[in-house]
């Protein structure tokens, strides 16, 4: 087993995440502010082997995180969109891509890394044919 790693606390990880990635549930993109609660959501499920790191975690509104459960990233992203809403790709991507790289740095986690490739490639599917479609 590699060493735990020291992570701040959760609430000091939602802040972090927040001034990341900004204030709004990147699933459904409604303002996490007044009776919308912003709460932590684990991209790589903890279920998964998903780390509580800051570089595993997203800002997610409560209705989000709880309905999305124990859904892959790709497949709730896919869900998302059938209720008309507008997820945040590059969030997504771009905290899966900081998974990948502090798991390649501090080692363990393999439960975590195929499920992660796998959701990866079909994020960056996505978000290239959108790319392609944009330009
Ligand atoms: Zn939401």
């Amino acid at each position: 087993m590699p060493p735990p790693i020291r992570q701040p606390d959760r609430a000091t990880r939602l802040l972090s995440a927040a001034e990341r990635d900004g204030t709004h549930c990147v699933w459904c993109r409604r303002e996490c502010t007044g009776p919308i609660r912003a709460t932590t959501d684990h991209l790589v499920p903890k279920v998964k082997g998903g780390p509580s790191w800051l570089e595993n975690e997203v800002v997610s509104c409560g209705r989000c995180n709880r309905e999305r459960g124990h859904r892959s990233p790709a497949d709730w992203f896919g869900e998302c969109e059938r209720r008309g809403w507008s997820p945040d790709l590059d969030a997504v991507v771009g905290t899966l891509r900081s998974l990948d790289r502090a798991i390649a740095t501090r080692g363990g986690r393999r439960r975590a890394r195929p499920y992660l490739a796998a959701q990866l490639r079909r994020l960056d599917r996505l978000r290239t044919d959108r790319n392609r479609l944009a330009s």
